[in-house]
């Protein structure tokens, strides 16, 4: 019987093939009672079975490829951590001792302790993390159970269906390549949805009952722009979607091509294509993608998971490697954009709305010894390429004339010390608090230049948490308000002369390439892997005609029409 499933879109492309169950270990655990003379041997076997693991996740830490995601060395090293914690090493050996039952279902009950607690937390990124403790008990369980790892070999089209996947498994998808991967839960922040997007294979997340409606061997056929599943489709539909699959691959093959060619619209403007990385291992990506420099570092994945800080030294090697790296080109490095979903590890935030509170710049100039060590290091670093300094989350002039003196004190107190910095380092802002676009025009006087962060804008404009996807659905770049603020942003900069660009994901989404271009945009920052596509979007773009389509656009009150005529910019 055919039907199909509906989830969210995390990775585009159309993969067709069969499924393959991934085993939920945790579905299968034996319950037992026993005898106290066992006792002593049961903890023993549970000690042995976290030992194991823990020796396994640091086996794959230390051998991940050079072509793995960055993301999976952090993962790695945060479920290395939650099974170090005693919560899951040690008091499952309580239970052992007192209810005398056997070591898996002492895990397993200690879990299920754990997860309710994760369940009753507000935060949504935090809420995430339980999928992470249920992968490393899930684990230990395989090791208890004797299985084997979760991923034989199978066909490179096979297409993994999954309750979840931790990133330990993905990374041995990494070397045993699939068709793309569905899983039952997970939201758009997950560490699954995080990394299939790097990965670039089609993949779905928050399927509820893929895994269970689904069987192993059926045909499936996966939509991952669309967020759609087809489970066991009739010959017409196969028919239909092997086309669309090829049509994509050829699409994909003819982007590789584009690498080295200039992004030139048709009435002949140069607009510039860099890259957004997170930390310096993805600079091979970005040259691999052609991108003519580094739009966005974001600086503070340099800070996660891990339990002390980066010094002045271990950043400045960090920094100058990239500058050194992008051999001239720009390279724009954002300054610490910690709090809201990016805590340093062990720090607590008891705000009730974090995404409100001592974020970014307003952190940093909070703790001014935090930002002035890497203020040194980026001045520092400035002397190997070309730095410019992005200061993320204004609000206000006060926030920026603060930051600015703070600048100036880590210049002076390198040339004190006859540290050589560029002097001339350019200073940008980045535009994602609506009251930070209504200013616009006083930010891009005081400013060298201007970045959009469109993620953030659209959230704090709509009032969208976005990393809840129970309002995912309200969370719309092409919202009048929020496309105003674009325009007004870009109007400003363009006034005063400075450069400006859009570095949330609406840069990288090519079907709103045009609309940015109409908007005045000349300058985009984005993941790699969408660069192609945005360039390809570029080389056939007439900007007096789409600039007449988009202001008309701009006068559109109806989301629906304002929908039609984006298909039609696009067509
Ligand atoms: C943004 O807000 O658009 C942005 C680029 O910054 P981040 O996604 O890191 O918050
Ligand atoms: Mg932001």
């Amino acid at each position: 019987m055919s039907f199909t499933l509906h989830g969210v879109a995390v990775s585009g492309g159309i993969a067709i093939g069969h499924a393959h169950l991934i085993s939920h270990a945790g579905l299968d655990v034996p319950q037992y009672k026993i005898s106290k003379n066992q006792i002593e041997a049961e903890v023993e076997r549970f000690d042995h079975a976290i030992h194991a693991t823990l020796e396994d996740l640091k086996v794959l830490r230390n051998s991940i490829p050079a072509s793995a995601p960055a993301e999976l060395d952090a993962f790695l090293d945060l479920h290395i951590m939650i099974l170090s914690d005693p919560t899951l090493s040690s008091a499952p050996k309580e239970l052992i001792l007192k209810e005398q039952c056997n070591a898996e279902w002492a895990l397993q009950q200690q879990m299920n302790d754990l997860v309710a607690q994760f369940d009753q937390v507000e935060d949504a990124y935090l809420r995430e993390r339980k999928a992470d403790v249920v992968q490393v008990v899930e684990r230990v369980l395989k090791s208890l159970l004797g299985h084997a790892s979760p991923i034989p070999s199978v066909p490179v089209t096979s297409i993994l269906v999954a309750h979840d996947l931790s990133p330990a498994d993905m990374m041995l998808f990494k070397q045993h390549p699939f068709g793309a991967f569905i899983t039952d839960i997970g939201g758009t922040t997950s560490h699954t949805a995080i990394l299939a997007r790097s990965l670039n294979i089609p993949s779905i997340v928050a399927l509820h009952h893929a895994r269970s409606l689904i069987r192993d061997r059926e045909l499936i056929i996966v939509d991952g722009s669309q967020g759609i599943v087809i489970v066991n489709p009739d010959k017409t539909v196969l028919a239909e979607y092997k086309l669309r699959q090829n049509q994509w691959e050829l699409e994909k093959q003819k982007l590789k091509r584009l690498k080295t060619t200039r992004p030139t619209t048709l009435d002949g403007t140069e607009i510039e294509l860099h890259a957004n990385i997170e930390l310096p291992e993805d600079i091979a990506d970005v040259k691999a993608n052609g991108a003519t420099g580094i739009g966005l570092f974001r600086s503070e994945f340099l800070f996660l998971n891990r339990r002390d800080l980066p010094g002045e030294e271990e950043q400045f090697e960090a920094y100058r490697k990239v500058a050194e790296e992008m051999n001239g080109k720009p390279v724009t490095i954002r300054t610490l954009d910690l709090g809201a979903d990016k805590q340093l590890f062990g720090s607590e935030d008891v705000s009730a709305n974090p995404a409100l509170g001592l974020r970014a710049i307003r952190l940093c100039l909070a703790e001014p010894q935090l930002f002035h060590t890497q203020l040194r290091a980026i001045l520092r670093a400035s002397h190997y390429g070309r730095i410019k300094l992005l200061i993320p989350m204004l609000s206000s002039v006060a926030e920026l004339n603060q930051t600015l003196h703070l600048i100036d004190h880590a210049k002076g107190s390198l040339a004190e010390e006859n540290i050589p910095f560029d002097a001339n380092m350019l200073v940008g802002g980045m535009i994602e608090i609506p009251a930070a676009a209504l200013l616009a025009h006083i930010f891009a006087r005081e400013l060298d230049f201007l970045s959009i962060g469109t993620n953030d804008l659209i959230q704090y404009t709509l009032a969208i948490d976005r990393t809840d996807d129970r309002v995912a659905h309200l969370y719309d770049p092409l919202h009048p308000a929020v496309l105003e603020l674009i325009a007004y942003t870009i109007k400003c900069a363009d006034k005063a002369g400075v450069p400006v660009s859009v570095c949330g994901e609406m840069a990288g989404d090519a079907k709103l390439t045009r609309l940015l271009l109409g908007l005045g945009l000349r300058q985009f920052s984005m993941h790699p892997a969408h660069l192609l596509g945005v360039k390809q979007q570029i080389l056939h773009a007439n900007l007096p005609e789409i600039a007449q389509q988009v202001n008309r656009m701009l006068k559109m009150e109806d989301p629906e029409k304002m929908r039609s005529c984006l298909l039609r910019l696009n067509a």
